[in-house]
């Protein structure tokens, strides 16, 4: 079992419960941590010994994706919960615009009010909050796909173009 870097004492499993207001709502959460005994305690005054609650990175990472999700669940989607919903899944705002095909200044209108999402724009950013909750992994792999599709190579068609399917 680990011990206290401050006091020493046995870390135990806790929940910890967190609040947030994100986009003018309330959200609260818990998630699991790590505390010692005297964490729980109100500290001593000017004290510089502080025993505290140790909240692992991805747990914490969870917690927002979770509010994330909320933020995206409908077809409209305010300026400061884009800015939110992008933060929450680690991206720089050149890397969403990538994985949705637009240029980083689209994404840069979106939040800061100028441009409102689409409904097909909650959808996809649903989409891949609900991906990136399930599994890192399989969250990864649509990112690529996605910025894949949206720089391919597309061979230029016309009406004298005849495409062969092979057997469908
Ligand atoms: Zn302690």
């Amino acid at each position: 079992m680990n011990r206290c870097y401050n006091c020493g004492k046995d870390m135990y499993d806790c929940t910890y419960l967190d609040t947030a207001k994100v986009a003018g709502i309330k959200f609260v959460g818990r998630y699991p941590a790590v505390t010692c005994a005297d964490a729980m305690q109100e500290p001593e005054p000017d004290s510089e010994d502080m025993c505290d609650i140790t909240i692992h990175g991805r747990d914490w990472a969870r917690y927002e994706l979770c509010i994330a999700k909320h933020l995206v669940s409908r077809r409209a989607l305010s300026a400061k919960a884009a800015k939110f919903v992008r933060k929450a899944m680690g991206l720089k705002r050149e890397e969403l615009a990538a994985i949705m095909g637009v240029e980083p200044l689209d994404v840069s209108d979106l939040e800061g009010g100028i441009t409102r999402a689409t409904p097909a724009t909650c959808f996809l950013l649903h989409n891949l909050v609900s991906s990136k909750l399930r599994s890192e992994e399989e969250w990864e792999a649509l990112c690529s796909e996605m910025r894949e599709f949206m720089t391919k190579e597309v061979p230029e068609e016309d009406d004298t173009t005849t495409v062969d399917l092979g057997i469908v």
